[in-house]
């Protein structure tokens, strides 16, 4: 049961969206809103720590709820979707529509941001529509400020019918009036009379004429005028709902049906098709919302968010986007790269100086040779170049990404990649599953829930692998910075390294673009579903949250990560390479097995091994070849990435390998998380697989083209 915390004192659970309070006089909030409007930072600045997080019943949309406690009351707070209405035509607005309409909130908080009111009410006004329990909160107060737009929250309160408290969340200005005006909603204490959205004559005699039986029907359950103008507008999904969460079929009852085939009529005979009812309806909000806004809004600069605009201008052309999206992507690598060096060799020496220490410990204790082996040369070593080679570069990376995600920078990049999506007949909105990827592959799956189309949907989650998450990023900076930018790296050396990196990066997104085509050409088949993609106002990075968050969200969790899959791996290489069949190792064996093919597509046996053995968790993959050459290779002091450079050209390694490294990095199978996440998200065996082996087949494919070309050119 998702929805439903752990009771520890009475528990009223009487259906799956039902909240369950812990004592009976807890009140139930629901807290809606537009995307980032700062819905989470009320959230989170009410509840604090008091909250978990699971799923909807039978949905695949995470919910979070906390408590707060305020005066003498206790309150549960339900962090719905965030939408843009209740029109349920995505999985998050049928879910958000649900918890309002049949979860029994006893009252609807809707958080709105100051600066785009206007497309915010659209929301608000649907809300009243439903349920009179509403109270507004207008977020964002201090950049409204800034971009001098003025608020009259009282007017807009007279206008609307119901508390409109302002606030500036992230700074916690007003959430204690916010808490206020929700405590005297849910006491009763003062009645809210909302607005009522009265629509042309044809359709109010219409739901005249359908109200009274609806009304009859459900009594007070709902409310019957917003259902009779759903039902003219034949909403499926709430009949579905209403039988699903009050165990009612509106439409097995004559006089209803009766009555919707009489008020269709009149609409009907006004000219008025189904289309067009909608259109009526939705514009009729549209200019409610714009007359209410004339009148409470006062925009003391009419070129408010002109700068945004130049911004975008320039940030969003056709000429300069794409160059500047690759060039601010390259000062990222280029950031990353040359400060990552550095600290990677202090690390180093330190790690590797308690590895020397730990080694007299255990000569010490006198511990046999194999138990020292294991532990110090298995498990520390290789958690000791997990640390050094991984840490730096996440810690620089990881940063500069959120800032760029925290500025607003991300639906830009998805605007300008639009285009590319379209016509490689995917979704726009790809992109931002892209984005996410960048984070998580299984959080880019997750993400591909924005995408409506189920076959663009698929075919997004099929292509996210070709963008490298957190644990083979790092992977291809430590194999540059092994490689290519060396122990001190001259400016050259680390331009090349970046615009190697860089060129991975943009290959990645290339091929998603040619792979998406080639699925919407073959199994996929299909047109592009348009959408209008948002461009939201660019805000100023909040530094400190923004290294907080990355540190403890990315940084840490991807080592920690690695850490706890790179120990047991570091024991078995060991292992592996301490059994021997015959004169050789295990390893040896399955690598040589492997060997012949993994030259071809220019890698080797032990390389080809750490990408399977890595399956659990990329992360691992670099460790596992320095652990498998160290067990084989006659270098064992490897306190410097100049010593590893050494090894790795001991075992072979050219650039050539390296270039292929990083390309089968960037396209092999899933991890073993992400593939789970694909099933579970597309509930299908077959696009699993095929999930796993279209990446791998097109790096196969890369790998072999590029390193026989470059064999048969001689240039090498
Ligand atoms: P959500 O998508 O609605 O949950 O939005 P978030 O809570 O994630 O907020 C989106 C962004 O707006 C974040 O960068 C917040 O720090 C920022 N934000 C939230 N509230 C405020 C506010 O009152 N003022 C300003 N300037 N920024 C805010």
């Amino acid at each position: 049961m998702g929805l439903t915390s752990q009771s520890t004192g009475i528990g009223v659970l009487d259906s799956e969206l039902k909240i369950e309070r812990s004592r009976v006089d807890d009140k139930v909030i629901a807290l809606a809103g537009n995307p980032n409007v700062g819905k989470s930072t009320v959230f989170n600045s009410l509840t604090g720590l008091n909250q978990h997080t699971g799923n909807w019943p039978g949905k695949t949309v995470t919910n979070a709820q906390g408590k707060y406690k305020h005066k003498d009351k206790s309150f549960i707070m339900v962090d719905l979707p965030g939408t843009y209405s209740l029109m349920a035509n995505s999985v998050e607005e049928g879910v958000a529509r649900d918890f309002i309409c049949f979860g029994n909130p006893d009252a609807t908080v809707i958080v709105t941001d100051a600066t785009c009111l206007e497309r915010n009410l659209n929301l608000v006004l649907q809300t009243l529509e439903i349920t009179s329990n509403v109270v507004v909160c207008v977020n964002l107060l201090d950049e409204a400020k800034r971009k001098k737009i003025s608020i009259n929250l009282e007017e807009l309160s007279n206008q609307l019918g119901v508390p409109v408290i302002g606030t500036s969340a992230r700074s916690g200005r007003g959430l204690d009036a916010l808490m206020d005006a929700v405590y005297e909603v849910t006491n009763q204490e003062t009645a809210n009379l909302p607005l009522q959205i009265a629509y042309d004559d044809t359709i109010e005699e219409a739901i005249r004429i359908l109200e009274p039986a609806i009304q009859e029907q459900l009594k007070d359950k709902l409310n019957s005028r917003w259902i009779a103008i759903k039902l003219l507008d034949g909403d499926e999904t709430l009949l579905e709902a209403i039988q699903k969460y009050l165990d009612y079929n509106l439409t097995s009852d004559e006089n209803i049906l009766q009555k919707i085939s009489e008020a269709k009529e009149k609409i009907c005979i006004a000219g008025i098709d189904h289309n067009m009812l909608r259109d009526k309806i939705v514009s009729h909000m549209v200019s409610i919302a714009e007359t209410i806004c004339s009148k409470s809004i006062t925009f003391k600069n009419e070129k408010y968010n002109q700068t945004d605009r130049k911004i975008d201008a320039i940030v969003t052309s056709r000429i300069f986007g794409i160059p500047l999206m690759i060039g601010l992507l390259g000062v990222v690598f280029w950031l990353t790269i040359t400060g990552a060096n550095y600290p990677s060799e202090i690390i180093a020496k330190f790690l590797f100086w308690i590895e020397d220490q730990l080694t007299v410990f255990f000569t010490w204790l006198g511990t046999p040779s194999w138990v020292h082996g294991a532990l110090v040369m298995g498990v520390y070593r290789t958690l000791a170049w997990v640390v050094s080679v991984m840490l730096p570069p996440m810690a620089i990376f990881f940063p500069l990404f959120t800032l760029l995600e925290d500025l607003g920078y991300l639906p830009r990049v998805a605007f300008n990649l639009d285009n590319f999506f379209k016509k490689s007949c995917a979704h726009g909105k790809q992109a931002l599953t892209m984005c996410m990827g960048f984070g998580c592959n299984a959080a880019g799956i997750i993400g591909c829930r924005i995408i409506d189309s189920p076959r663009e949907r698929l075919i997004a989650m099929i292509t996210n692998n070709f963008v490298p998450c957190n644990g083979r990023f790092p992977t291809l900076i430590a194999i540059i910075t092994m490689f290519f930018a060396g122990a001190v790296a001259s400016p050259f050396q680390s331009l090349i390294s970046t615009l190697l990196l860089t060129g991975v990066i943009v290959y990645g997104v290339f091929m998603t673009l040619i792979i998406s085509k080639i699925l919407s050409k073959t199994i996929l088949k299909g047109l592009p579903s348009s959408f209008t993609l948002e461009l939201p106002p660019y805000r100023k990075p909040q530094i400190a949250r923004v290294i907080v968050r990355s540190v403890f969200d990315r940084t840490l969790f991807v080592l920690g990560r690695a850490i706890s899959v790179a120990a047991p791996a570091g024991l078995i290489i060991w292992i592996m390479a301490n059994i021997h069949i015959g004169d050789l190792s295990l390893l040896s064996h399955c690598a040589g097995f492997l060997n012949p093919f993994a030259k071809l597509i220019g890698l080797d046996g032990y390389i080809l091994m750490a990408f399977i053995l890595g399956f659990p968790a990329n992360e691992i993959v670099v460790p596992i070849i320095i652990m498998s050459y160290m067990a084989t290779g006659n270098i064992m002091e490897l306190n410097s990435l100049d010593k590893l450079r050494e090894l790795l050209v001991s075992h072979g390694w050219t650039w050539l390998t390296a270039v292929c490294t990083m390309l089968f990095s960037l396209m092999h199978w899933p991890c073993g998380t992400t593939c789970w996440t694909i099933k579970k998200e597309s509930q299908s065996w077959k696009w699993t697989i095929v999930s796993f082996l279209i990446p791998t087949i097109t790096g196969i494919v890369t790998c072999f083209f590029i390193a026989n070309t470059v064999r048969l050119t001689g240039l090498i």
